[in-house]
C-alpha cells in the first residue's frame, strides 16, 4: 500500500513477511492461568494479572535517504505498574507484533518481581529490519518512535532498554531526543546507554553475566562442575555471545553456537574469544564465513539438539517447541532469550527430566544492572564495575536461591516456581495497593 505525500514523498507501512509461529501473548496468559490455578488466585485477580494496563501503537513517519517517507508501526505496553515504575526494552525486528511485545511486557513485571528490584514491566517494539536500514535512518526512526510514545515514558513512569537489535547507541538517542524535548537533562529516562552518558559500568554484559552466573548455580546445586561442561549457545548476540564468553572463561567447554546467519560446532570446544572478536569486525555481527581448523558448520537448527550437557537459547522466542523438544539432548537447558520455550515442549521436557533454569530468573541479570543504572542516574554517583558485578551477582544468587527453594518445598518444576514466586509479590503489591477508586 502506497500513496502520495507533498507531491513526490511515498509512504509505505512496514509489515512482518510472515507471522511468528508461536504467539508469545498466549503463552504468557497460558502461563498467568496455570499458576493462578496452583496460587488458588481468584478469576478475575487473574485476568487482571493476564492483561497489560496500557498499549501504545504508534505510526512512525521517517525520511529514508532516498527522500521517500516510510511509515513504521511501533508500540509501547505497560504491563504493570504495581511494584514500581514499568520497565522493559524495545525491540528492532520485522517479526514484531502487538501480542509478542504485550508479553514480553508481562514477562518482565514477573522477572523484576523474581529478582525484587522495585519496578514494574514494560516493552516496546518497532516492526522494521535495521539491517535493512542506514544509521541514519534508525537514529531518525528511533527519535520519532521516542518522541512519540513520550507521553508513557519517563524516569518515574516508564524506563525503556535495549532488547534484540537495539542497543547503547539507540538508547543515547533515546536520552537525547526526551531531553531536548523536556529541555532538561534525562539521563534516568533510559538504561544501556554509553557510560559516558550516564550508563552503568557492566550494563551491556550484565544480561550474560547473568546467565552465567546462573549456570554456574545450578551445576552446583545438580552437583557437577563448570569445567568440562559442554555448552551449546543459541543467538550469539548481547546476551548469548558474553554468556558463552564467561563461562568458557570459567572452564566450561563451548562446543556450539550460533547467530541468524549459522551455526558452529568443534568437539574440542570452540575459541569463543575469537569468535566475539570475529563477530565484532563483521558486517552486522554476525558469524557468517567464521572458520578455523576443527570448526564445522552445522545446519542453524541442529545448535538446539547438540549432544551437550547445557543448552542455552538466548535469541529468540519460541525455539524449542514440540517439534524439537524431544529431541533436545542437554540435560539443563538456560533460558537467556524470554519464552525461547513453548508450554508444550516445557511439558515434554520436564517428562524427559531436562531441568529448564527459566527466562525470568535466568536473563535477569540486565534489568537488574539496569536499576542499579537507574538509581545512579536518579543520585548522580556512579559505581565501578567491580561494585556493580558484585551486586550483581549478589541478587541472581539470593532469587536463584530463593526458586530453588520455593521449587523444592512446592515440589514443582524452576520455571512455574519463578511465576508463582513472581506473580505471587505481584499480587501481593496489588492487595496492597488496593483498585483505585
Ligand atoms: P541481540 O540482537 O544482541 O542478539 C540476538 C542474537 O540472536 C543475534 O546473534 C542473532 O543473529 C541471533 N538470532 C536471531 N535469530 C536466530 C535464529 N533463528 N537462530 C540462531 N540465532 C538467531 O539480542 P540480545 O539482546 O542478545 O537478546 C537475545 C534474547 O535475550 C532476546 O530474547 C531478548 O529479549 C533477551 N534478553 C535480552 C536482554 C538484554 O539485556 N539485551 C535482557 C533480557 C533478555
Amino acid at each position: 500500500m502506497s500513496r502520495q505525500i507533498q507531491g513526490q514523498a511515498q509512504s509505505v507501512t512496514e509489515r512482518a513477511p510472515s507471522p511468528p509461529q508461536v504467539n508469545a501473548y498466549e503463552m504468557f496468559q497460558a502461563q498467568v492461568d496455570l499458576v493462578g490455578g496452583r496460587l488458588g488466585l481468584p478469576d478475575d485477580l487473574v485476568d487482571l494479572l493476564k492483561r497489560p494496563e496500557r498499549v501504545l501503537e504508534v505510526s512512525i513517519p521517517v525520511r529514508m535517504d532516498d527522500g521517500r517517507i516510510r511509515v513504521f508501526q511501533g508500540y509501547r505496553v505497560q504491563h504493570s505498574s504495581a511494584r514500581g515504575p514499568c520497565k522493559g526494552g524495545i525491540r528492532y525486528h520485522p517479526q514484531v507484533t502487538v501480542d509478542e511485545v504485550k508479553a514480553l511486557a508481562g514477562w518482565m513485571t514477573w522477572k523484576c518481581a523474581v529478582v525484587d528490584i522495585p519496578f514494574g514491566g514494560a516493552k516496546g517494539g518497532i516492526i522494521c529490519d535495521p539491517m535493512c536500514l542506514s544509521v541514519g535512518e534508525l537514529e531518525r526512526l528511533t527519535r520519532r518512535y521516542t518522541a512519540m510514545i513520550l507521553p508513557l515514558i519517563g524516569p518515574r513512569h516508564d524506563i525503556p532498554a535495549p532488547d534484540v537489535n537495539t542497543g547503547a547507541r539507540e538508547m543515547n538517542w533515546l536520552m537525547d531526543t526526551v531531553s531536548a524535548l523536556r529541555g532538561e537533562p534525562m539521563q534516568a529516562v533510559v538504561t544501556g546507554k554509553d557510560i559516558a552518558l550516564g550508563g552503568a559500568r557492566g550494563r551491556r554484559e550484565a544480561t550474560g553475566r547473568g546467565v552465567a552466573i546462573i549456570t554456574q548455580e545450578i551445576l552446583e546445586r545438580l552437583g557437577r562442575k563448570v569445567q568440562g561442561t559442554t555448552v551449546a549457545v543459541q543467538g550469539f548476540g548481547n546476551v548469548g555471545s558474553v554468556a558463552a564468553l564467561l563461562l568458557h572463561q570459567a572452564g566450561a567447554r563451548v562446543v556450539g553456537v550460533s547467530d541468524v546467519s549459522g551455526a558452529f560446532y568443534c568437539e574440542q570446544g570452540l575459541d569463543i574469544p575469537e569468535l566475539v572478536e570475529y563477530a565484532q569486525h563483521s558486517p552486522h555481527r554476525l558469524l557468517a564465513g567464521y572458520s578455523a581448523p576443527g570448526v564445522q558448520e552445522i545446519p542453524k537448527e541442529e545448535l538446539l539438539t547438540l549432544d551437550v550437557d547445557v543448552l542455552i537459547p538466548a535469541a529468540l522466542e519460541g525455539q524449542i517447541t514440540e517439534q524439537n523438544a524431544g529431541r533436545i539432548r542437554a540435560r539443563i537447558v538456560v533460558e537467556g532469550a524470554n519464552g525461547p520455550t513453548t508450554p508444550e515442549a516445557d511439558v515434554i521436557l520436564e517428562e524427559r527430566g531436562v531441568t529448564v533454569v527459566p527466562d525470568i530468573l535466568a536473563n535477569a541479570g540486565g534489568v537488574v544492572v539496569s536499576y542499579f543504572e537507574w538509581v545512579q542516574n536518579l543520585q548522580c554517583f556512579y559505581w565501578d564495575e567491580e561494585e556493580t558485578n558484585a551486586r550483581l551477582a549478589r541478587v541472581m544468587r539470593r532469587a536463584f536461591q530463593e526458586v530453588w527453594d520455593y521449587a523444592r518445598h512446592r515440589e514443582t518444576s524452576l520455571r512455574i516456581a519463578a511465576l508463582m514466586l513472581g506473580i505471587e509479590r505481584v499480587v501481593q503489591a496489588i492487595r496492597l495497593r488496593g483498585i483505585f477508586p
